[in-house]
């Protein structure tokens, strides 16, 4: 991951080990996500991918958003979590109906298990758990249903083509139990989060495998919009 960071990037990562409440885009003082990097966001944004149902981004996958998510998700910023979580609260509102019937119901799109131990945990599952948190507090009950899983066979996907990703994914996601929360009804408006969207190879592998569940999926919201050519990282 480092050899893709710009000396920029690094020396903010450097900051944050001895001033851990600096911006997570801009490296300024104050913590979070500050008012410009807010205004330089940008979002929400549609994203137009074949057969992966109505998505929106926060943003482009560039700027203090890229160095946002980066920090949180491969340098240790956790603390950026509600600040990313706030961020996907327009793009739920841009592909929802305005009144959903019955709570949303939120599947983050899963990391491999390996990332996830490096990480600290699913840092998509703790988005989602954030987001669910500030559409509640909205005025909009969500929940979480992390049903989606990887197991081991599930690659890296760095270097590889989009047929490619795709069949890694198809090949290694499942399905599982929902937990003691509970998993949406059939008939439940289900929303799929997810970091980064590059080729839509993720979620559609998501929609595909939930819907053979009888889960049909409304609408995806991601951080980052990638598919103009820029890469997301490893799942
Ligand atoms: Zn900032």
């Amino acid at each position: 991951m480092l050899s893709r960071m710009t000396a920029r990037e690094l020396l903010s990562g450097l900051a944050d080990l001895v001033l851990p409440s600096s911006c997570g885009g801009c490296g300024g003082p104050g913590g979070g996500w500050c008012p410009a990097c807010a205004d330089a966001t940008g979002g929400p944004l549609p994203v137009t991918l074949p057969r992966a149902g109505p998505t929106a981004a926060a943003g482009r996958y560039r700027g203090p958003l890229r160095r946002a998510l980066l920090g949180y998700k491969e340098r240790g910023r956790r603390d950026l979590a509600p600040a990313l979580a706030g961020l996907l609260v327009p793009p739920v509102a841009a592909v929802l109906p305005v009144s959903p019937p019955g709570p949303v119901w939120l599947v983050p799109a899963p990391s491999r298990p390996g990332a996830a131990r490096m990480r600290g945990g699913d840092h998509v599952a703790r988005l989602a758990r954030g987001l669910a948190a500030r559409l509640g507090a909205a005025g909009l009950p969500a929940r979480v249903a992390p049903v989606l899983a990887l197991d081991r066979r599930a690659r890296d996907s760095v270097g590889l083509d989009p047929a490619q990703r795709a069949a890694n994914l198809a090949g290694a996601m499942t399905i599982r139990a929902p937990g003691p929360g509970g998993g949406p009804e059939p008939d439940a408006v289900v929303v799929l989060v997810d970091d980064v969207v590059t080729t839509g190879a993720t979620l559609r592998t998501c929609r595909n495998i939930l819907r053979r569940n009888e889960i049909s999926v409304s609408a995806a919201v991601v951080l980052c919009d990638a598919t103009g050519g820029s890469r997301d990282g490893p799942r």
